[in-house]
């Protein structure tokens, strides 16, 4: 079946079923949006036809042919079936405007998707009016100016959940040297997202860095991605790990879980001192969407972070794993609903992956996977799949704990037993931690990339007052501006 133009602009046309798969679900509520802007313009046309009488057979046959393309599942980016009463719903909405094209193809354009704000310009009822001629020309002439990013020099940055409440996680307990060491405090992540945002960088996906594609005599190999940004512009990933709220830092400042908000992004609740819980961005997922929605170009396409979870505690802030559903567990915790846990936990997923964001193994116990036997190596595995990829459907991005690897800095030995254990399993993304600007392997089979930690340890290592004199941060932000003074000083090293 012929595909939507649009959609052929802006997917992969070569890429794999699995990462076809991947990216239709993982994607961002735009091309819905564009969707439902093909419906309007199409119902128009059909309605114009209709009061004019119109004959043409062609025209007409074709409209509809677009029309049940539409209604195919497989053919929208985002998945979700236009069944004729949604259609009737969406179409309801009084966009339709010549205004609401030139913003929706102005929020393409602020997030560097010339080529789909041109073409909803151009197929919108108002094509031929000044205004959109006008915005056409703009969009085409920045486009002339877009240059190719360099997937080898994209640099990766990582966090874990954020401390949202500095008193309570640097309160003198046995937990505030690891959060001081390895956390960042919400105050630090916010200055960290302007500073990038006005050095210009932009958050790009780890799959538009590189992607499988499938050859037409059936040949699966990696493909570097076409990022196009404007002049001065630098792309980036980010990525959180141990996204579970684990048990351990409850009462630490932390928020609780993530949950679906009202209006059906991703957002926090917290546990108040009074024993309330709050709902609200606590966390990096919320404070990022936040910070997009006012900066539109800070992300490319939709794009937001990588977000990486263990098992053996559950996923975000639920508990998922086997081993809370036990009678002890529920004798201690009455009104615990097992499935009820697993239901809601694989909701937000799938709500994260439709608000752009890419899901990652970080291993079941947050094992160093290039050190622990095979055996447990093994065991490891499958057990983050059948307990963790059974909630949030395929995965093939791994970040490793620890910053372990199951290789050294050589490109991958692709025939090693673990590598083909993960590749087996769907991985295609690894990623260690490296403090250097810039560490990206793509394989045939694989890509790899190294991330940088912008935590306490490494911004306090980095300040002048350390006495150490790094220097790793300098590129993204300056450490003095950003480091947060009501950490304990000195930060701890990490073997003490
Ligand atoms: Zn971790």
């Amino acid at each position: 079946m012929r595909k939507i133009p649009f959609f052929n602009s802006r997917s992969h046309v070569k890429r794999s079923g699995y990462s076809r798969r991947r990216q239709n679900r993982g994607g961002q509520l735009l091309p819905y949006i564009i969707l439902v802007s093909i419906l309007v313009v199409l119902l128009i046309i059909a309605a114009w036809l209709y009061l004019h009488n119109d004959t043409s057979e062609d025209t007409a046959l074709s409209s509809a042919a677009s029309a049940s393309q539409l209604e195919n599942p497989d053919e929208t980016a985002s998945g979700i079936s236009l069944s004729p009463e949604t259609q009737t719903d969406e179409t309801e909405a009084p966009e339709g405007s010549l205004q609401y094209y030139l913003e929706q193809a102005s929020l393409l354009a602020a997030g560097y998707d010339y080529d789909l704000a041109i073409q909803l310009l151009q197929m919108c009822p108002y094509a031929s009016s000044e205004e959109a001629t006008a915005a056409i020309a703009e969009y085409s002439t920045i486009k002339e100016t877009l240059v190719r990013v360099d997937p080898y020099k994209v640099t990766h940055v990582f966090f874990h959940t954020l401390i949202m409440d500095t008193s309570k996680a640097f309160d003198g307990d046995s937990r505030e040297k690891g959060y001081n060491q390895v956390m960042t405090t919400k105050d630090e992540f916010m200055k960290i997202l302007q500073s990038m945002y006005d050095r210009g960088f932009v958050l790009v996906r780890l799959h538009d860095l590189a992607y499988e594609v499938t050859d037409e005599d059936g040949t699966v190999h990696f493909e570097e991605g076409n990022i196009m940004l404007p002049p001065g512009k630098q792309a980036f990933v980010m990525s959180q790990d141990d996204v579970c709220y684990y048990e351990y830092m409850e009462g630490d400042g932390f928020a609780s879980r993530m949950i679906v908000g009202e209006d059906g992004r991703p957002t926090c609740e917290m546990k108040m001192d009074d024993g309330s819980v709050a709902v609200g961005s606590y966390d990096l997922v919320p404070l990022l969407d936040d910070f997009i929605e006012e900066h539109p170009d800070f992300s490319y396409r939709g794009a937001r972070a990588v977000i990486a979870f263990t098992g053996y505690n559950g996923i975000l802030g639920y508990r998922t794993a086997p081993s809370y559903n036990t009678e002890e567990y529920l004798a201690e915790h009455p009104g615990f609903d097992y499935e009820k846990e697993r239901e809601e936990a694989a909701k937000v997923a799938q709500c994260l992956k439709d608000s752009g964001y890419e899901l990652a193994s970080h291993s079941w116990g947050h094992r160093n996977m290039g050190e622990i036997s095979m055996e447990n190596f093994i065991t490891d595995t499958d057990k983050w799949e059948n307990e963790v990829e059974t909630l949030i459907g395929p995965c093939d991005i791994i970040l490793f704990p620890f910053g372990s690897d199951i290789g050294d800095w050589h490109p991958y030995d692709t025939s090693s037993e673990r590598f083909q254990y993960l590749h087996s399993k769907g991985f295609r993304y690894f990623c260690n931690v490296d403090s250097t600007r810039y560490f990206v392997q793509i394989g045939d089979d694989y890509l790899r990339q190294g991330r940088r930690n912008l935590d306490g340890y490494r911004m306090y290592y980095d300040l002048p007052e350390s006495g150490v004199g790094g220097d790793h941060l300098s590129d993204l932000f300056d450490v003095n501006e950003v480091f947060d003074r009501s950490r304990p000083t000195p930060v701890p090293k990490m073997s003490e």
